[in-house]
């Protein structure tokens, strides 16, 4: 294929992206932009495969074929509640890639620059395999995170900072060290060793970084994902490479700027780590004890409440992807709904575990888009809410974010259900959330608990509201 059309099929894909990212942003439009992006995904794999670079159609069939069946039977096995430690190692994967890319590039025996080219080559090369390194360790430890199979409680260092600056400098002076002996056909030593520094920087970061920011770190290691791809494209003179690795990564940013102020944090003080515990906290004493007593009460009881009801939140959290209680909740929607009761959905920004996690789960299961709130857009409303129904949520419900300065999630901004009549909690036990910290909510006067897998109490409350 000439060079020409492949250039053209380029321009068409980086367009295609670009529309993918713009359909995206709206509910109505996802499945629109996923479509655009598949198109230019294949077009972009089309006109590389037939352009030029590729001298061997076996191994790339190979390749493909190997990839492609790995990842059809991961996309066909995964649970919804594995998707955000689907999307950390596939992270982890991109920047593996750059790594390799990387060597590669430096080994290359065909390389033929000179002069100024040969020190921004040698630079690509440095820079990608830094970020790819980093985004490599970083995302496999959040995939251990997001799947429990690591503590979620950060693990902090002594003086973690001055660790991290003092790293920060000695890849500087390795990159110095390294061009100078690439010049002379060395550079190997400084390379491997800024690779396992980079390592150890990506597994340090991330196991700092602890309960309720861990979303900043899932959309931080998208967008460091997008710039490996990027400095892969650098590396390997692919223009459409370089282009998405640059979408990827700048709205990454803009995701993770978007997250900390949802949360209230400053994004270098998520980096610097330590959120989750004590000594973290914004008062620096202990935190409030929970203590007080339950009102539990079943299925009939609440749906009596339902009944009674004139405006109704609906708070979905991580339990309510746990349980797959989604199509159940949109069923009883539709029964208050008939009865013309009021009903919206409160939609915490951190809410499950990836962002945009209870908006898929919603609009897989029907839920009209129009009842569907974000949480600035109904959080003065409680008050003139009778019956809030917190379903498998419980850190992004949490009073003590706002009443306990000692909290380690003070701060941080909630769904503040409690101001209204009366909230219903729905989940299976008194255990804590994701960030581990204890909720006042559960204890308070207007607050009935409904215990038990939130499928099935939404089950059981959904035939007495029907029957
Ligand atoms: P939480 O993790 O705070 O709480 C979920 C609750 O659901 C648990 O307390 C659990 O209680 C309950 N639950 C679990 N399974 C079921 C079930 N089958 N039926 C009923 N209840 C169930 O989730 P939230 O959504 O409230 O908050 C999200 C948290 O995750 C925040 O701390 C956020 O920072 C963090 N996070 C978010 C990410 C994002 O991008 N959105 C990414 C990474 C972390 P019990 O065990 O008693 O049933």
């Amino acid at each position: 294929m000439s060079s020409g059309i492949v250039t053209v099929s380029y321009i068409g894909a980086t367009i295609l992206f670009i529309l993918a990212l713009g359909g995206l942003s709206h509910q109505e439009t996802s499945r629109r932009g996923n479509l655009y992006g598949i198109i230019g995904m294949a077009i972009a794999v089309l006109a590389t495969i037939l352009s030029d670079v590729v001298t061997s159609y076996f191994i790339i069939v190979i390749a493909m074929a190997i990839g492609g069946t790995i990842g059809y039977i991961l996309a066909k096995k995964v649970e919804m509640t594995q998707m955000p430690e689907l999307v950390a190692i596939l992270h982890s994967l991109v920047g593996m890639a750059a790594v390799f890319v990387g060597y590669a590039n430096f080994m290359d025996p065909t390389a033929a620059f000179s002069g100024i080219e040969k020190t921004i080559h040698e630079v690509e090369i440095y820079v990608g395999v830094l970020i790819g390194a980093v985004t490599f360790s970083g995302s496999v430890i959040a995939f251990g995170k997001l799947s429990a199979k690591i503590s979620g409680k950060p693990v902090l260092l002594p003086a973690r900072n001055w660790l991290n600056l003092g790293l920060l400098i000695l890849t500087i002076l390795l990159g110095k060290w390294f061009l100078a002996g690439a010049e002379e056909g060395g550079g190997t030593f400084p390379l491997v060793l800024m690779t396992l520094l980079a390592l150890a920087f990506g597994v340090h970061m991330v196991m700092a970084i602890g309960g309720a920011d861990m979303p900043v770190v899932v959309s931080m290691l998208n967008s460091y994902s997008g710039w490996a791809a990027s400095a892969t494209g650098f590396m390997l003179s692919n223009d459409l490479l370089i282009v998405t690795g640059a979408l990827v990564g700048s709205s990454g940013a803009i995701l993770s700027y978007i997250m900390c102020r949802a949360m209230n944090r400053k994004f270098l003080a998520v980096i610097a780590g330590g959120f989750g515990t004590d000594s973290a906290s914004s008062g620096g004493g202990p935190a409030m004890q929970v203590s007080g007593e339950v009102t539990a009460v079943d299925a009939e009881e609440a749906a009596e409440l339902l009944s009674s009801a004139k405006e109704v939140m609906i708070i979905p959290g991580y339990g309510m992807a746990v349980a797959q209680a989604q199509h159940t909740v949109n069923e009883i929607t539709k029964t208050l709904r008939s009865k013309g009761t009021h009903v919206r959905f409160g939609i915490h920004p951190v809410a499950g575990r990836m962002p945009g996690h209870m908006n898929v789960l919603l609009a897989e299961a029907k839920v009209p888009y129009d009842i569907v709130f974000e949480m600035d857009e109904v959080n003065e409303d409680f008050p003139d809410v009778d019956v809030s129904v917190v379903v498998g949520a419980n850190d992004i419900v949490n009073p003590s974010a706002l009443e306990d300065p000692n909290s380690p999630i003070a701060g941080m901004p909630v769904l503040e259900c409690w101001k209204g009549a009366t909230t219903i909690v729905l989940k299976r036990s008194m255990a804590s959330g994701y960030a581990g910290v204890d909720n006042p909510l559960f204890v308070k006067e207007n607050t009935r608990m409904l215990f038990g897998d939130a499928k099935d109490s939404l089950e059981a409350v959904l035939k007495v509201l029907q029957s």
